[in-house]
C-alpha cells in the first residue's frame, strides 16, 4: 500500500517537476505540489526501506535543458527545506541549537524566482547559470547580461562566485501577459514562471525586452573575502555593485524571526516583486559549515513558506443563497481545504454566467482563491483531472425558498426572487433578532449577518447560537479577529439570559411591536403560557385587537416555530419574564397602565417609558378607558385632551415624578 503511494507520488511529483521547470508551465499550485511532496516525505521517513536516492524527496527538482552550454557548479547549488508554520520553524530552531548553540539569524524575503550563479573572473563576468539539477546548470550568461542590475565587472580580482534570484517585477508580468494576451500568445502563470521563461531562451533579445531583475543573496566562499558572517558578505556584494534586498534583518532569537514573519506577511502585496516565503539563515559562517548539508538542503537554513492564497479541492455540490434583496448566489459545496490558514468548505460561483464561462461542474477539481477577500471563489476547473462523472451547472429557475420563479432582469447576471412574502426575509428576521431592542446581541450587524448567511455559517436565528462551530474560518473574514470573534460569541452568549419580552419581541412576530412584547411577557411570564395562550385570553388585553390575536395564534400554529423555539430553549435561552415582581420598590403606578405623551425634559420618550417600566407599569400607545394615567410633557396634543374626555388622571412630567418620589 505504501509503495503504491509512494509510487504514485514520485511520479507525479516528477511530472510537476518537468512542467515547472523545463517547460515553465506548471498544472498545479505550489502549495498543491509542496502538499505531495510533504506526504511523501512522511512515507519515507516512517519507512526508510523504500526511500530511493532518485526520489523527488532527495534531490535538487530542476533539469537540464540540451539546448544550453552546461556548466558545472564549483559547489552544488541547493534547494531548501521547508517550514510552513510556527512549530517547523521552531523546530529548526532546535536542531540549529543542539547543533551549535545559540546564533543569530538573518531573515531574507524569499524571492520568487529562479536561482542564479554567477562567476566572476579578474573582475569580469565569466557567466551566469542556472540552478539545473544543484550539480550542473544551464549557461545563460548571454541572457544575464541583458539585466541591468547585473554588474557586467566588479572591483574584486580573486575569483568570486555570487549567487541570487532573477525575478520579473509585477508590474513588468502583468505588462507582458497584457501583450501575450493581444497577440494571442498563452499567459504566464506567475512572475516566477515568466521570470524562467524568459531567462531560458536562446535567442537573447527576447530577455532584454522583459525588464528583469536580479537580487543577489548569498556569496559561497565568503571566508575568502574577510567575512566571517552572512550578513558582512552581503554588505561586501552590495560595495561591489551587487543589488542585494534591502529588506534584510539580523535576528538574535527565534521569536524575532517569527515577528519578522509576521510583519512581512502583511506587507507583501505591497512590494513590487513577488515573494512566496521568508528565508531564515544563521548568521555566522563557521556555525553553518558545522552545520553542514544533507543531500538536498543545507541544515542552516530553512524557507518559511506563506500558506497558500490559492488551492486545489473537490467541488461536491452547488447551493443557493438568497440576500436581503431577494438575489439568489450560487455557492460551491467543497471538500474542506486550508487556504490562506484557514478551511475553506464554501466558495462563492457569483451568477450562472461565470459558472458557464468556467464551465464549472459538481464533482469538478476546481482552484480556490483566498486573497485578503472575504469570501473565497473559484477560480477555475482543473479540466485535467475529469473522469466524466462530472454534472453540468443548471441555474435553478423557482426560488429554493418559496418556489415562486425567480426573475433575471434585462442587463443583469443574477436572478432575483421577487415574491415579497419569500422567506428571504430570513435574514431580515435574523437581522431583526440580533438587533438592539430586540436580543442584542453586539457586534453583528445587517452586513455580518448577510456575510455570514451567504458562507451558509447562519441560516436562521438557531444557527447564531452555534456560531463557535465556525470561529476558525470566521476569524479569517476580513475585520474579525480573535479579539472581535470572542466578544461576538460572548455576545451571542449573553443574550441568552435576556428576559422574555426581548426575546418575544425578537421572535418577529406579525404585529408584535416592542411595546406590546413587554406587554405579552409581562402578562404570561413565561414562553410556554405565550405559547399555549387561547384567542379569548389575548384579546381581553389591553393593546390586542383581533388581527393581532390572531397573528399571535397563527404563529403558535406553525410547527416550524415551534420547534425553532424548543431548540433555543435547548441552547439555553431564558424563556421566562426577568423583571421579577420584587425587584420593584411598591410605587403608584406598578401594574397600571400608562400613556405618554408630549416632549419630556428629563428623558426622551424612551427612557420615559423603560423607566416606567421599571416601576413596573404597562406603557401602551393609546388612550383607552382602561388607561390608568397620562403623563404628558410639552406640546401635548390629542392625547391629552382624550384622557381628559375619558376621565383618565393626566399628570405633567414634573407631578409625575413627584409623584414616584413620593
Ligand atoms: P524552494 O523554492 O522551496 O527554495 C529554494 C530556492 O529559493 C532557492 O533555490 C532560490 O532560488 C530561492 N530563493 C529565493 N530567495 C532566496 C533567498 N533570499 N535566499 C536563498 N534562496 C532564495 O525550492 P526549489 O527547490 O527551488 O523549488 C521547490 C519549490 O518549487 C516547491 O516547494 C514548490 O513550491 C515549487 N514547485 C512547484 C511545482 C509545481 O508544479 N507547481 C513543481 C516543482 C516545484
Amino acid at each position: 500500500m505504501d509503495q503504491e503511494r509512494i509510487d504514485e507520488l514520485k511520479k507525479r511529483l516528477n511530472e510537476y517537476n518537468y512542467q515547472y521547470y523545463v517547460l515553465d508551465n506548471p498544472s498545479v499550485s505550489d502549495q498543491e505540489y509542496d502538499r505531495l511532496m510533504q506526504e511523501l516525505i512522511a512515507i519515507e521517513t516512517a519507512h526508510p526501506e523504500l526511500l530511493t536516492s532518485d526520489s523527488p524527496s532527495q534531490r535538487v527538482g530542476g533539469m537540464v535543458l540540451d539546448a544550453f552550454e552546461k556548466i558545472e557548479h564549483r559547489q552544488s547549488m541547493l534547494s531548501l527545506g521547508n517550514a510552513f508554520n510556527e512549530s517547523d520553524l521552531r523546530a529548526f530552531d532546535r536542531r540549529v541549537k543542539e547543533g551549535v548553540g545559540p546564533v543569530d539569524y538573518v531573515c531574507e524575503l524569499k524571492i520568487d524566482g529562479l536561482a542564479v550563479s554567477l562567476m566572476y573572473e579578474d573582475g569580469q563576468l565569466l557567466y551566469g547559470a542556472t540552478r539545473g539539477d544543484g550539480t550542473v546548470g544551464e549557461d545563460i550568461t548571454h541572457n544575464v547580461k541583458t539585466i541591468k542590475s547585473i554588474p557586467l565587472s566588479i572591483q574584486e580580482s580573486q575569483p568570486m562566485e555570487v549567487r541570487g534570484e532573477i525575478f520579473m517585477p509585477k508590474s513588468s508580468f502583468e505588462r507582458l501577459n497584457e501583450q501575450r494576451q493581444k497577440e494571442g500568445e498563452s499567459l504566464f502563470a506567475n512572475p516566477r514562471n515568466a521570470a524562467a521563461g524568459s531567462i531560458r531562451q536562446l535567442d537573447s533579445s527576447i530577455a532584454a525586452k522583459r525588464a528583469l531583475d536580479a537580487f543577489l543573496y548569498m556569496v559561497p566562499e565568503a571566508s575568502r573575502f574577510q567575512c566571517d558572517t552572512h550578513a558582512k558578505s552581503l554588505d561586501y556584494i552590495k560595495q561591489l555593485g551587487f543589488k542585494v534586498n534591502p529588506h534584510i534583518r539580523l535576528c538574535h532569537t527565534i521569536e524575532d524571526v517569527l515577528a519578522y514573519i509576521e510583519e512581512y506577511t502583511k506587507k507583501r502585496n505591497e512590494l513590487p516583486y513577488e515573494i512566496d516565503g521568508i528565508v531564515i539563515k544563521v548568521n555566522d559562517l563557521e556555525a553553518q559549515q558545522q552545520l553542514g548539508f544533507t543531500a538536498k538542503v543545507p541544515r542552516w537554513a530553512i524557507a518559511y513558506k506563506f500558506p497558500a492564497e490559492q488551492v486545489i479541492t473537490q467541488l461536491k455540490d452547488i447551493i443557493f443563497t438568497i440576500g436581503r434583496t431577494g438575489q439568489i448566489t450560487p455557492n460551491a459545496v467543497l471538500e474542506p481545504v486550508r487556504v490562506a490558514g484557514s478551511l475553506v468548505q464554501r466558495a462563492t460561483l457569483h451568477n450562472e454566467d461565470n459558472i458557464k464561462a468556467k464551465d464549472i461542474r459538481i464533482h469538478d477539481t476546481v482552484v480556490i482563491r483566498k486573497a485578503g477577500d472575504v469570501i473565497p471563489e473559484v477560480v477555475r476547473v482543473v479540466k485535467e483531472r475529469r473522469t466524466g462523472q462530472e454534472i453540468p451547472f443548471e441555474m435553478i429557475k423557482v426560488c429554493p425558498h418559496c418556489h415562486e420563479p425567480l426573475v433575471r432582469q434585462e442587463g443583469e447576471a443574477a436572478y432575483y426572487c421577487v415574491n415579497p412574502n419569500c422567506d428571504f426575509k430570513v435574514i431580515e428576521k435574523i437581522i431583526h433578532f440580533a438587533s438592539r431592542d430586540a436580543m442584542n446581541i453586539d457586534g453583528l450587524g445587517e452586513k455580518i449577518i448577510e456575510q455570514f448567511y451567504n458562507l451558509g455559517y447562519v441560516q436562521d436565528i438557531v444557527d447564531l447560537y452555534h456560531i463557535k462551530w465556525h470561529k476558525k474560518e470566521i476569524m479569517e473574514l476580513e475585520g474579525f479577529g480573535e479579539k472581535s470573534m470572542n466578544n461576538l460569541i460572548e455576545a451571542i452568549e449573553r443574550s441568552k439570559q435576556n428576559s422574555l419580552e426581548k426575546l418575544l419581541f425578537g421572535l418577529g412576530i406579525k404585529g408584535i411591536g416592542e411595546k406590546l412584547a413587554d406587554h405579552l411577557a409581562r402578562h404570561f411570564k413565561t414562553m410556554d403560557a405565550f405559547l399555549h395562550a387561547r384567542y379569548s385570553e389575548l384579546i381581553a388585553l389591553d393593546d390586542i385587537g383581533d388581527v393581532l390575536a390572531r397573528s399571535v395564534i397563527e404563529y403558535q400554529q406553525q410547527a416550524e416555530n415551534i420547534q425553532m423555539i424548543d431548540a433555543l430553549r435547548s441552547l439555553g435561552l431564558n424563556m421566562t419574564y426577568l423583571k421579577e415582581v420584587e425587584d420593584i420598590q411598591p410605587n403608584p403606578f406598578y401594574d397600571k397602565t400608562v400613556v405618554i405623551t408630549g416632549t419630556m425634559e428629563r428623558m426622551n420618550r424612551k427612557e420615559m417609558t423603560t423607566y416606567l417600566q421599571s416601576l413596573g407599569a404597562k406603557v401602551t400607545g393609546s388612550v383607552s378607558k382602561k388607561t390608568d394615567y397620562v403623563v404628558y410633557g410639552e406640546e401635548a396634543g390629542s392625547k391629552l385632551d382624550k384622557a381628559r374626555s375619558l376621565g383618565v388622571m393626566t399628570l405633567s412630567e414634573q407631578e409625575f415624578f413627584e409623584e414616584v418620589e413620593k
